[in-house]
C-alpha cells in the first residue's frame, strides 16, 4: 500500500458545466480523502510554471486563455495509489480517443477542454501541491469514531 497525495485541478470547463459535484463523486467513490480544496483564478505567470514542459507548443496561448477564462477549484486528495488511479479514471489527454466510461471519455469534448489537471507522479504532485497550496490549507485529520 501507498498512500500518497494527489494535486487535482478542475480545469474551467469542469466548473461552468456545473460538472465538479458528478466528477468529485467518482474521486470519492473511489475512498479518496479530501485534504484541501480551494477556488481560485490562476494567472499566466503560475500556469507558465505548471506548463512549462508545453510552453513551445502551438496550443500553448490557447490553453492559456482556456486556463484563466474562470476559475479553476484546486484539490488535494488522498488515497492507495491516488496518483495513477486518479489518471486512469480520467482517461487520455485527448478526450474523444480516452478509454470508455473515463471521465474524460464522458465529459471532457477535446484534447484542450479535458476536465481535470492530475499529476502525473510522485514527483509531480510534490511540486504542484506546493504550488497551488500553502501548507495551512492542507489538512490531515483522522475520522472519528462516532463516525463509524
Ligand atoms: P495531461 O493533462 O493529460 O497530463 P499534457 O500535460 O500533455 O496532458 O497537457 C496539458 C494540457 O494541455 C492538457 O490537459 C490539455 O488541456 C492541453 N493540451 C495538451 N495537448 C493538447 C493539444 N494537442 N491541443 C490542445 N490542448 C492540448
Amino acid at each position: 500500500m501507498s498512500v500518497e497525495t494527489t494535486l487535482i485541478l478542475f480545469k474551467p470547463d469542469a466548473v461552468e458545466k456545473n460538472l465538479v459535484g458528478e466528477v468529485l463523486g467518482r474521486y470519492q467513490a473511489e475512498g479518496f480523502i479530501i485534504r484541501g480544496m480551494k477556488m481560485m483564478m490562476l494567472t499566466p505567470e503560475l500556469l507558465a510554471e505548471h506548463y512549462a514542459h508545453i510552453t513551445d507548443r502551438p496550443f500553448y496561448p490557447r490553453l492559456i486563455q482556456f486556463m484563466t477564462s474562470a476559475p479553476v477549484i484546486a484539490l488535494a486528495l488522498e488515497g492507495d495509489n491516488v496518483i495513477t488511479r486518479v489518471r486512469d479514471l480520467l482517461g487520455a489527454t485527448d478526450s474523444p480517443t480516452a478509454d470508455e466510461g473515463t471521465i474524460r471519455r464522458e465529459f471532457g469534448i477535446n484534447s484542450m477542454f479535458n476536465i481535470c489537471h492530475a499529476s502525473d507522479s510522485v514527483e509531480a504532485a510534490t511540486v504542484e501541491l506546493k504550488r497551488f497550496f500553502r501548507e495551512e490549507e492542507v489538512f490531515s485529520f483522522n475520522s472519528h469514531d462516532y463516525l463509524k
